[in-house]
């Protein structure tokens, strides 16, 4: 997968990208993620990106002009079909693991990352397939929020984990992982749940699929109306909801 995010401060988003496991993605080949300074589409003496808007009013808007040139720029020289353009926004989709896994499928995104009152509309308008929101609360700028949705999606990508190891993770099945523990067994006279000890696979499958129902269902039990549980699940989680009550 190929990654352009357009921001005119690219310096933030060096940190996320240099370190840990999304580096070594892109060590590895499964991404090529590329900082694209919005200034350099710009050809006046201050390299002007920003300007006041029409109708007067508090705070700069990013000029249409380098945003449409950058895009162009980046679809021309794209050597993947089907380049996904993205706008961060605190006005769009709120962000979720069903839309980092479709963005997962894409080959080549740009994320545009704004600033200051927003971006010009036309930007949204022509350009834009996308606008995400990654909650509902106002950043300064769209450069944590595009970090935030590359690092969901980059690991979703094949390759990056272990085929195994997001099948149980929380929103894969709309459940909340379950419980983990680690050495020692016993801890300030807290102690592991005995089944994790057991070495009994079926046992522990069972342990953590209940687990995670139960942790649904006291944290987001949103999420289970629409999971697709077994009868047996629903008549265990009818349970909990009487033992509960
Ligand atoms: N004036 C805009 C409004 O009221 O909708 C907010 C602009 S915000 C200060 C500047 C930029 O930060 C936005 O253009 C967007 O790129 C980014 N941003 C802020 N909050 C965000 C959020 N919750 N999700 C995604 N991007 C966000």
């Amino acid at each position: 997968m190929k990654i352009d995010l357009v921001t005119i401060f690219p310096g933030i988003l060096e940190g996320p990208f240099k370190e840990s496991m999304i580096k070594r993605a892109a060590d590895r080949g499964l991404v090529d993620i590329d900082l694209v300074d919005l200034r350099k589409y710009t050809y006046d003496r201050h390299r002007q990106v920003d300007d006041a808007p029409y109708g007067g009013g508090y705070g700069m808007i990013l000029k249409p002009e380098p945003l449409f040139e950058a895009v162009e720029d980046l679809k021309n020289k794209s050597v993947c079909e089907g380049t996904w353009v993205i706008l961060l926004t605190p006005q769009g989709q709120r962000f979720n693991q069903h839309r980092a896994l479709k963005l997962a499928e894409k080959k080549h995104l740009i994320l545009i990352c704004g600033r200051y009152e927003g971006v010009d509309e036309r930007v949204r308008v022509a350009l834009v397939d996308e606008e995400i929101s990654i909650g509902d609360y106002v950043l300064t700028g769209g450069e944590l929020a595009a970090a935030v949705v590359v690092d969901a999606v980059v690991r979703l990508l094949p390759g990056f984990l272990e085929d195994e190891a997001s099948a149980d993770e929380s929103f894969s099945e709309l459940l909340l992982e379950y419980p983990h523990y680690t050495r020692p067994a016993a801890y300030r006279g807290m102690e592991v749940p005995p089944v994790l000890l057991s070495g009994n696979h079926s046992e522990i499958g069972c342990w953590r699929r209940k687990q995670s129902l139960k942790r649904t269902y006291e944290r987001r039990p949103d999420l289970l109306q629409q999971a697709d549980l077994l009868p047996k699940e629903k008549v265990f989680l009818e349970e909990i909801k009487k033992q509960q009550s």
